[in-house]
């Protein structure tokens, strides 16, 4: 996962002497080696790669980086601002792209005060990259799948009414972590029966009854990666209306990843699933988009969404997530995760979708 070389060309491309990535994905991108929030920045130039961080993680840092990256280390009286100079002096570097999309105002207006080049907006330049996923990304995300998989695997055996959705949310945290995640890519969403109408409702201590659906959205990180699955199961038994709506969605999804290849857009994948719930009368009731890029961050570019107007690149990993949700009622979403491959599109998934009832 090294990235520098990909980096470097853009650089050229854009005039720019430099890169400063200060934002955690994008460090993490680069390196390959994980620091939290605001802890370590890296400096990329045409020729040379910096990397800075605190004495909390030079060792580590050393043991990942050494080779590729010249290190350094920030006391209490060199900061962030004085390395940079450093090497802005001895490589002479004039233009320097900075990340304009997550830079605080603050960190903008210090470096821009005490940094001795010019800071060009460039966070689109990672934003490009991180879309297109490498072999090894793919891997990664794959085994991240798994393990996400095997604790939903585990978790139907706790399903039953009475079960509680914080304590399934919880358990599907200790799972995976138990299993070799990182951490969660996210909060889990664990919602049942008329709690399934909120797509991003959080876990409460409601029990779920019989003849309900329970909704749970989760992930975990692995080797730096995010993993994202939906499913949606009933509880005790289901009604023909509930096996309308699952079919529906099921439907959707299928015809969202079908019409998901390169050079299609996001728009028009989005629209592929959409059209299949509004054909079965349920149009007013998916309100969010089809999919989000997956990758070091939970959501990412390129989105399957309305909005995108752009064609899908060959290794874009994206879910695929529709849903209907019947305020008060009840909520259907089932999420994949699919990568756009050279001859249409692979699912990352391997968990079984048919309407469970258990
Ligand atoms: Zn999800
Ligand atoms: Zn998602």
């Amino acid at each position: 996962m090294n990235h520098v070389q990909s980096i470097r060309a853009r650089l050229e491309e854009r005039e720019l002497d430099a890169m400063l990535l200060t934002h955690q994905a994008n460090r993490f991108y680069a390196t390959g080696f994980m620091s939290s929030g605001t802890d370590g920045a890296a400096l990329i130039t045409r020729s040379k790669a910096f990397y800075f961080t605190d004495s909390r993680y030079t060792e580590a840092a050393e043991k990942r980086l050494s080779g590729v990256f010249e290190l350094g280390t920030v006391t209490a009286k060199r900061g962030y601002e004085t390395l940079f100079n450093e090497v802005i002096a001895s490589e002479n570097l004039r233009r320097v792209g900075f990340e304009d999309t997550y830079m605080t105002v603050a960190a903008y207006r210090k470096y821009r005060e005490k940094l001795s080049c010019e800071l060009v907006p460039a966070a689109d330049i990672l934003k490009e990259l991180r879309q297109v996923k490498d072999a090894d990304e793919i891997r990664a995300l794959t085994d991240a799948q798994r393990i996400a998989e095997r604790a939903l695997e585990e978790i139907y055996n706790d399903l039953r009414p009475g079960a509680v959705e914080r304590e399934i949310a919880a358990k599907l945290q200790y799972l995976m972590l138990r299993y070799g995640a990182e951490d969660k890519s996210f909060d889990p969403i664990v919602v049942s029966g008329p709690n399934g109408s909120l797509p991003h409702g959080v876990p409460t201590e409601r029990a779920i009854r019989d003849g309900e659906f329970v909704t749970m959205d989760f992930g975990c990180v692995f080797r730096g990666y995010c993993s994202d699955m939906t499913r949606t199961v009933a509880v005790g038994h289901a009604t023909d209306e509930m096996r309308r709506i699952y079919d529906t969605v099921l439907a959707a999804q299928s015809a969202g990843i079908a019409a998901a290849k390169a050079g299609v857009t996001g728009k028009a994948v989005d629209a592929a699933a959409r059209d299949v719930i509004a054909a079965a009368g349920y149009g007013q009731y998916f309100a969010h988009s089809f999919g989000h890029g997956v990758g070091v961050e939970i959501h990412e570019y390129p989105n399957a969404s309305s909005l995108n107007e752009k064609p899908l690149p060959v290794g874009a990993v994206i879910s695929a997530e529709p849903g209907i949700y019947i305020p008060g009622k009840l909520g259907v979403r089932i999420e994949d995760v699919i990568v756009i491959t050279q001859t249409g599109r692979e699912n990352l998934m391997a968990a079984p979708k048919e309407l469970l009832i258990l």
